[in-house]
């Protein structure tokens, strides 16, 4: 019996005999898909709360991410997350011992979704025990935080990202390439509208040692770096004004309210407004010599509405974490290399900008700015 020869028979058989079977819709599209069997960043979460958890659900539809382990100081938490997520007990961390994931093979990377005041060290512990690090915006307190988390990254050779889910966001990619192709002219203007009333005053978020700030570190921070993937500059000039009602809410080194302005090198301003006391505030404006852009919302989870002088954008809605999550996962695995940057010295940028934002409101002078 000749194995080979029967071998290649039966594959010819089949081959003649696959038209002969009728496959329409849906089971044709499932038989002719192959089932993804390239690299798989395996990752754990530090941080069960809110994000964390919206980040998990996200990834169970990731082809290219899996989560794998968890770090929290609560031991329901990680029983509720084995439970849920098939997480393993030998990738199940505390904070006192998660430096130990260094021994662990099945843990490529760690997410951070802890309290602001808490990723630098936390990251710098990571990238010690020799883990990429993928950490949530802002990436640290301030920029001389931001700049110890990039260089503890690059001395131990592990990549940094920073959760910058809109910058893989179908819609605001193509107001990217639209105004990379030139198709609103020179851009001239951008404004940004980030905020939500804030409820419980007892959060870590109305806390400066947790927080860093109030809500220019939370949600102004999007239309800091929406200015700057807007625009497609970074600023060279930022001016700042604070507005405080409720001081009983807002302590000292919280901000309630900032209004901020940028200049960039090709002429273009911005002007924005951060807030956590007016509810549904999410409007991103920009305007060119040809055209203009408009999207509201312009960074919530979506689905992003938006339009532009041509007409309404139709990009489909993906979960924003699933996507940020698989093409993180080709960035750190195949050095796939994004439209717009996700890394540590993108983080780091936006801390420099609001490093001079409070600078601007507490002097009330015009900051220069070089990134
Ligand atoms: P959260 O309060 O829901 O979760 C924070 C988690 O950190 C909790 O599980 C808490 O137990 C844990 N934690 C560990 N140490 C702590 C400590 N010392 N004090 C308080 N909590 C501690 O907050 P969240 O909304 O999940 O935010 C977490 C991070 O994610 C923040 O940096 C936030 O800016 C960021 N975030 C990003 C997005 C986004 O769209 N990219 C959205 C929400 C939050």
């Amino acid at each position: 019996m000749n194995s080979r020869r029967d071998f290649l028979q039966k594959i010819a058989a089949s081959t003649i005999a696959l038209p002969f079977v009728p496959l329409y819709g849906a089971a044709r599209k499932e038989a002719v898909k192959q089932p993804y069997q390239g690299p798989v960043l395996r990752v754990a979460i530090m941080g069960l709360g809110g994000y964390g958890t919206r980040v998990a659900d996200a990834m169970r539809d990731c082809k290219m991410a899996k989560l794998t382990g968890v770090v929290s100081g609560t031991p329901s938490k990680i029983k509720d997350w084995q439970a849920k997520y098939g997480v393993p007990e030998k990738n199940c961390y505390n904070y006192e011992n998660f430096d130990a994931v260094k021994n662990n093979p099945d843990i490529d990377a760690i997410y951070i979704t802890t309290p602001n005041a808490l990723h630098k060290d936390e990251a710098i512990r990571v990238a010690k025990a020799g883990k990429h690090v993928i950490c949530e915006k802002p990436m640290a307190l301030n920029a001389v935080e931001g700049q110890a988390m990039v260089d503890a990254c690059k001395t131990a050779n592990v990549k940094l990202l920073v959760g910058y889910r809109m910058h893989f966001e179908a819609k605001t990619l193509e107001v990217i390439r639209m105004r990379n192709a030139g198709e609103f002219g020179k851009p001239l203007f951008f404004q940004g509208l980030s905020g939500f009333r804030i409820g419980d005053p007892t959060q870590w978020r109305l806390n400066k040692q947790l927080a860093g700030g109030g809500a220019m570190m939370d949600i102004g921070i999007y239309s800091v770096n929406g200015a700057r993937y807007m625009i497609g500059e970074d600023p060279i000039w930022v001016t700042a004004q604070e507005t405080k009602n409720d001081h009983v809410k807002f302590k000292e080194g919280v901000d309630e309210t900032i209004t901020f302005q940028f200049g960039f090198p090709g002429g273009a301003t911005a002007s924005c407004l951060s807030t956590y006391s007016m509810n549904g505030l999410d409007k991103f404006y920009l305007n060119g010599e040809k055209g203009f852009a408009e999207m509201q919302p312009s960074t919530g989870y979506g689905p992003i509405l938006g339009r532009t002088h041509k007409g309404e954008l139709t990009q489909p809605h993906v979960t924003h974490q699933t996507v940020q999550m698989d093409e993180m996962a080709g960035i750190i695995l195949q050095g796939k290399q994004p439209v717009v940057a996700v890394d540590g010295e993108e983080g780091l940028k936006d801390l420099k900008i609001i490093d001079a934002i409070y600078e601007a409101v507490k002097t009330g002078n015009k900051i220069a700015l070089q990134l």
